[in-house]
């Protein structure tokens, strides 16, 4: 995909902004009536759409339609909800009337990523559509094929005017877009560097941001877990998308008396994962969306074995495809266990008492979320203060959904995605008194 130069994006912004003057003053309900239209298109084409986020960035069919179903959940979410979400809301003061309302900003900037190409960009655009806003979106450069589809489900025939374009551009004229004036906040999802730069650019010119970042989830495994639960979910939790996922679990922090069955159980089940064609069916887990990523997830686990990690299994690469590994005897200064590891590694380090486990998992410069695997489950809960982290999901492994807030703290960013925090992120929250 050719890039464009970055007065073509201006002429872009300023259609926007033209459609944002429209887009505001409709109602929520002709709002949700556009995302409809939006819902029925990703359930009619859910093929279409599944089979180009695999030819972008190899991820087996199975999850891209699911990817793509999940979407469509996420708009069911938002058309049932939206509008006693953005409700004006009465609070009683010591004047007449005093309310708060909710406003759309303007023209907003996403700058998405590869690993989820569609579920991240709904995510994002969903919600801050409902409540006015309108967008320019800059596309991760290896997936083409959805940012073309995405523009297309967003190009509703309900309106005669788009609310969301595409900017296929460099990523270091980012900067320019931040600080042109149509421009009024951006989102990012991305990396930690990538998101130092945004920050900066939006921070120089006063603009708010959200950045969902990276993320090294501890999962910890007590004595007294249930084991095979502990064991099945923890397949899912690190190798589904082949490991590029920002909640996935990366560092498993077991108790020492379950740590060698664990580990047999483990890779038992990972090992038997089906390797294949990305476009077949039965396929579990397939390459990696580029072979550079592939290429520095093994430089980490070589560098974490020369620093005395043990290799279960694994270790392997060809191409872009690294096989499922498994890593124990971790330690805290290896790069799998300081570094986010975005590929299918699971690093194994041990604990003997809950309160050490807790300080292993917030020593992380990340703070996305953590699974923890009890059947103490009071206990557990009280110890939920003691997390550093955007999200502590007990007996479950650490997933998105509509319905709960989404984001981090530390290195792993700031801001929330989803549920209704997603929609008071981009707006004018207005106070209006009456006296
Ligand atoms: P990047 O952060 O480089 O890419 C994410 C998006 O940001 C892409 O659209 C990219 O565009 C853009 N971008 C890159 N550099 C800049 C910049 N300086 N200013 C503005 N935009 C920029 O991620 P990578 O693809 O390099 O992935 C590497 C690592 O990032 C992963 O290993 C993982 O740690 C993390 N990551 C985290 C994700 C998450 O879900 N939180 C998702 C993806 C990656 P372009 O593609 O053109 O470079």
């Amino acid at each position: 995909m050719s890039t464009i130069p970055v007065e073509e994006a201006f002429q872009t912004l300023e259609v926007m902004e033209g459609s944002f003057l429209k887009w505001k003053i409709f109602s929520i309900k002709e709002r949700i009536e556009v995302l409809k239209d939006v819902k029925e298109k990703l359930l009619s084409d859910t093929k279409k759409y599944a089979e180009a986020i695999t030819a972008d960035m190899n991820k087996p069919i199975t999850q891209s339609i699911a990817e793509v179903k999940k979407c469509a959940y996420l708009c069911d979410y938002y058309i049932e909800n939206a509008e006693a979400f953005l409700e004006p809301q009465t609070v009683k003061t010591k004047w007449k009337e005093s309310f708060v309302t909710f406003e759309p900003l303007g023209v907003l900037l996403g700058v998405m990523p590869w690993n989820f190409p569609f579920w991240q960009v709904f995510r994002f655009v969903v919600p801050n559509l409902l409540s006015g806003n309108t967008f320019v979106v800059k596309h991760a450069s290896n997936v083409p094929k959805s940012a073309l589809l995405l523009e297309e489900i967003f190009d509703s025939k309900k309106i005669d005017f788009p609310v969301y374009k595409n900017l296929f551009l460099k990523s270091d004229l980012i900067k320019e877009v931040i600080a042109h004036p149509v421009i009024k906040a951006v989102s990012l999802t991305g990396s930690e560097n990538t998101g130092r730069s945004v920050a900066e650019a939006a921070g120089k010119h006063l603009k708010k941001c959200v950045l969902e970042l990276g993320g090294s989830n501890g999962y910890i495994v007590c004595k007294d877990a249930n084991l095979d639960l502990a064991v099945t979910t923890a397949v899912n939790a690190r190798m589904q998308n082949a490991g590029q996922s920002c909640i996935a679990a990366k560092r498993f922090i077991i108790h020492t008396s379950v740590a060698e069955s664990f580990i047999a159980k483990y890779k038992e089940k990972i090992e038997a994962l089906k390797t294949g064609d990305k476009f077949d069916s039965s396929t579990e887990i397939g390459e990696m969306a580029r072979e550079d990523l592939a290429k520095e997830l093994e430089i980490q686990v070589q560098k974490s074995i020369e620093a005395g990690a043990k290799l279960i299994c694994g270790g392997k690469r060809n191409g872009a495809f690294y096989a499922p590994t498994i890593l124990s005897d971790v330690t805290e200064d290896m790069p799998v266990f300081k570094e986010e590891t975005f590929g299918p590694v699971a690093s194994i380090i041990t604990f003997d008492d809950f309160d050490e486990a807790i300080a292993i998992s917030n020593r992380s410069s990340f703070g996305l979320g953590v699974s923890v695997f009890s059947t103490n489950t009071e206990l557990i809960k009280s110890k939920v203060p003691f997390f550093e982290e955007g999200a502590v999901f007990i007996n479950e492994m650490v997933i998105s959904d509509p319905n709960m807030p989404f984001g981090g703290i530390k290195n792993s960013g700031y801001g929330r995605e989803l549920s209704h925090f997603a929609l008071y992120e981009f707006t004018n929250i207005k106070s209006v008194v009456i006296q």
